[in-house]
């Protein structure tokens, strides 16, 4: 059987309308593999209309974030219908630059997956350790309660409809990597602890790896048994290091 990869790239901040319309459109002309679901994440703004670009091709679009409110008064947020209107099919939740910047905790990460299951997007979930928290021993801990809490309460059906992202937040921007042996035992555990928590629909979620990917090491995370895929920050603003990445043809 042939495992699926899922490769996401996250362009956090960044693009004008131009410049997403471009990278678009050089993405549009790639194919990604057959055993890969490949799509990127652009800013709210430009959500809609990359996702016009991509339409027709085996790209998806997503959001890389989504209110926790059905729709109404929420001022300056962006309803899970919404991004599906606009054409998206996830939603990051969880990402740690807004659990640090905006202090999302998880209540709110978890009220986010409900909101986006019930609207019928793919929630993105991000977990994962700050270098002191690994530095001190704690990264399974911290692991075990961002799952925890972000899961809480749902289904087993319901979190074998989610994929979970390992982000090291000390890997996140910095060139830093986390080696083959640290991604293997985090993605173990993560594995591990949502299948006895939600059984066997989670045996199949994908855990993706994400932390200063690059077109260089790409391959070698993919190589990791734990591994279904990767979610790419900075090396997903060029489109042909993203292409390299996914592995376009
Ligand atoms: C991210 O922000 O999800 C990420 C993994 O960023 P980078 O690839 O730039 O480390």
């Amino acid at each position: 059987m042939t495992i699926r990869r899922h490769i996401i790239g996250n362009w956090k901040m960044h693009f004008t309308a131009a410049q997403a319309a471009e990278i678009a459109g050089a993405l549009a002309k790639a194919k990604p593999p057959a055993d890969v679901t490949a799509g990127v994440a652009p800013g709210f703004l430009h959500l809609a209309q990359v996702a016009r670009a991509l339409s027709g091709t085996p790209w998806i679009v997503g959001a890389q974030d989504c209110s926790d409110r059905p729709e109404g008064a929420a001022t300056g947020q962006v309803a899970c219908t919404q991004i599906r209107d606009a054409g998206g099919v996830f939603a990051v939740i969880g990402h740690s630059e807004r659990r640090q910047q905006l202090k999302e905790r998880s209540p709110l990460i978890n009220a986010k997956i409900s909101a986006a299951l019930e609207a019928g997007l793919v929630p993105l979930v991000c977990v994962g350790e700050t270098g002191t928290e690994r530095g001190a021993g704690l990264t399974v801990t911290v692991l075990d309660e961002q799952i925890r809490g972000a899961f809480l309460d749902l289904t087993p059906e319901q979190v074998g409809r989610c994929w979970i992202a390992y982000e090291p937040v000390w890997a996140i921007g910095t060139g830093q990597t986390a080696t083959a042996e640290q991604i293997a035992a985090a993605h173990g555990h993560i594995r591990q602890q949502v299948v006895r928590g939600y059984g066997k629909p989670a045996e199949t979620v994908p855990v993706l790896y994400g932390g200063s990917v690059s077109r260089d090491n790409s391959a070698e995370i993919l190589g990791i048994k734990e591994v279904d895929g990767l979610l790419v920050g900075g090396a997903s603003l060029k489109a042909s290091d993203f292409t390299a990445i996914v592995g376009c043809g």
